[in-house]
């Protein structure tokens, strides 16, 4: 998706490097998800076979759930072990904002699965992944606002030092 937004955000400025384009520069979103999905799809593809062929490694496919300390169901199959790896992720943390539970708004994996431009996009969370999905669809053409509650954006990072 990145790719994608770079390649608009070029051919708008394609004047800029001599380059003339004949019409109006437009995103088909329907494609820049299917070619994301296609991409990710067949690194996913080519991780389960790696995954599968692993001598002494058997993947279950399915939701896994304690039944006791240690024992673990996946869908109908029991498996026990001393020790469990838990490695479940993380999810997205939805703020207690005044008025989310009345609007449909989307988070940092559901926006994976976005195939259309929003006419305003309004982030909330300027970190790496707020950014650049604010830079993203703003090469799109989206309109995007960022809010961010930190005195500065990316906070996490150095802050920067003026030089004299
Ligand atoms: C939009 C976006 C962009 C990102 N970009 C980058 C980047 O450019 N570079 C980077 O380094 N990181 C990036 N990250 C972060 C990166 O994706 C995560 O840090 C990484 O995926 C964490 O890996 P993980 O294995 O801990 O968890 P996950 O990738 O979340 O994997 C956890 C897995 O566990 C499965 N699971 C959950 N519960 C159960 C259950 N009960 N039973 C069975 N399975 C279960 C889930 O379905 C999932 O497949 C990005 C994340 C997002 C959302």
């Amino acid at each position: 998706m990145v790719a994608s937004a770079y390649a608009a955000r070029i051919a708008h400025r394609a004047a800029d490097f001599g380059v003339t384009i004949e019409g109006r520069v437009s995103v088909d979103m329907k494609r820049v998800k299917a070619r994301k999905d296609e991409i990710s799809g067949q690194s996913r593809t080519g991780l389960e076979s790696n995954l599968d062929s692993l001598k002494n490694c058997t993947v279950y496919r399915g939701h896994a759930r304690f039944e006791s300390p240690r024992e673990i169901s996946v869908g109908e199959t029991r498996l026990a072990a001393d020790k469990t790896f838990i490695n479940v992720g993380g999810r997205a943390r939805i703020p207690d904002m005044p008025g989310i539970d009345q609007v449909k708004y989307l988070t940092n994996s559901s926006m994976m699965h976005v195939d259309f431009l929003p006419r305003h996009l309004l982030v909330v969370g300027a970190s790496y992944i707020g950014l650049e999905f604010a830079q993203m669809f703003r090469r799109f053409g989206s309109e995007v606002t960022v809010a961010e509650m930190s005195s500065r954006l990316i906070s996490r990072e150095d802050e920067d030092v003026s030089r004299r």
